[in-house]
């Protein structure tokens, strides 16, 4: 028999979801519209955080929050390299540069630790990563700080409605960035949310999303009559559409749900896959309840990694790996950055495998996975 095949993570969209989309095709607004407002009232209520500014892509959020930040030419971004390229090429694009910072070896987490030595008087940011829905440690990340100007602006992306030490994901740190894009926890098919209590970024990030415009009655241009609008500063389009806000608040409104069925799903990975020889189950702190966007098991042995990948894909496990180092990149490479840079990132690089983990899997489908799972460890590693 041969079983579904199971793609690492996937969409989950219901009628309620497409009626909504269906509705907003229909009205008067097809991008920026009503909907794109409460879809940023519901994000920042559900938060915690004070203000949600929507924008077209989780790198777009990423992009508006640094420029709001001020990470600009002359300064430095601190990131690690576990992530998607994005959250560093950002930081290039605004004429900042970037320092990598190693992880802990187990969760994958920015290692607080390594970031003595790594601040400076160019340090604008500090970018944690909540890698596969696990929030950094930020308190620890704050302490080595200390009262240094640097602001923390979490890479959210995996973790939307996650808690560290009880604390929502949105109130961790001056901002976060989440992306909405069809793997990530909830979607709008592409976008993205940047979190923030600061009402100052948020509307230097709405003006950044359209071009650095300003409009009203006091911008330079006002004068020249009620069509006038003045662009003060530089931005982009970065616009989210109406439509993709009605689905955006159609799936936040099952947020919770979602979630839940991660966490079953990862418990039933956790208790199943214990003592599989060769394989070890994802740490996670116990000051963090995980988004589980990510189910990353490790192989002991580095060398049989790429065998019980080929073999998990044999047997239709869409198996992924979270990241290749993001200084491997040629693009990094032609810059100067060298292997072995952070060694602790890149030992788990080469021992990751993701699992597929998402909503719609049924509980046949996690025995199934596990199965398999099973079956490729035996064979190969
Ligand atoms: C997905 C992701 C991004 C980029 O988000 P897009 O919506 O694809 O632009 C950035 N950082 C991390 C950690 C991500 O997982």
């Amino acid at each position: 028999m041969t079983e579904r095949f199971l793609p690492y993570g996937r969409q989950t969209i219901e009628q309620d979801d497409i009626d909504a989309v269906a509705e907003a095709l229909r009205s008067d607004f097809l991008t920026t519209g009503p909907r794109v407002e409460a879809f940023e009232r519901a994000a920042a209520e559900i938060s915690g955080a004070r203000e949600a500014v929507a924008v077209n892509s989780g790198t777009a959020a990423l992009h508006v929050a640094y420029a709001a930040a001020g990470v600009g030419p002359g300064t430095e971004v601190v990131t690690t390299p576990l992530t998607f390229a994005s959250t560093a090429n950002v930081a290039l694009h605004l004429g900042a540069t970037v320092r990598f910072v190693d992880v802990d070896p187990e969760t994958a987490l920015m290692d607080p630790a390594s970031l003595e030595g790594a601040l400076n008087e160019r340090t604008r940011a500090v970018v944690p990563i909540d890698y596969a829905g696990a929030p950094a440690d930020y308190d620890a990340i704050r302490e080595v700080i200390g009262e240094r100007p640097i602001d923390v602006i979490g890479d959210s992306s995996h973790s939307i409605g996650a808690t560290y030490k009880g604390r929502r994901v949105g109130t961790l740190c001056p901002a976060c960035t989440i992306s909405l894009h069809p793997v990530k926890s909830i979607t709008t098919g592409e976008g993205g949310l940047v979190l923030t209590d600061n009402a100052e970024w948020a509307a230097a990030m709405r003006r950044f999303r359209h071009h650095g415009v300003e409009r009203g009655d006091r911008h330079a241009l006002a004068s020249e009559g009620p069509w006038a609008y003045s662009m003060t500063e530089l931005g982009l389009n970065y616009r989210i559409t109406d439509f993709q806000c009605a689905l955006g608040l159609t799936q936040l409104a099952k947020l919770d749900r979602f979630l839940a069925r991660r966490r079953e799903i990862a418990a039933a990975y956790d208790r199943e896959l214990a003592g599989v020889p060769g394989i070890r189950t994802p740490v996670v702190a116990d000051t963090t309840v995980s988004g589980w966007h990510l189910y990353v098991v490790r192989v002991d042995d580095h060398t049989r990694r790429r065998a019980f990948f080929e073999k998990l894909r044999e047997l239709g496990i869409g198996a992924q790996v979270h990241y290749l180092p993001v200084y491997w990149h040629p693009y990094y490479e032609a810059l100067g950055f060298t292997r072995g840079l952070c060694p602790k990132a890149e030992g788990f690089y080469r021992s990751a495998v993701s699992l597929p983990i998402f909503p719609t899997m049924t509980d046949e489908d996690v025995t199934s996975a596990v199965e398999r799972v099973r079956d490729a460890a035996r064979g190969v590693v």
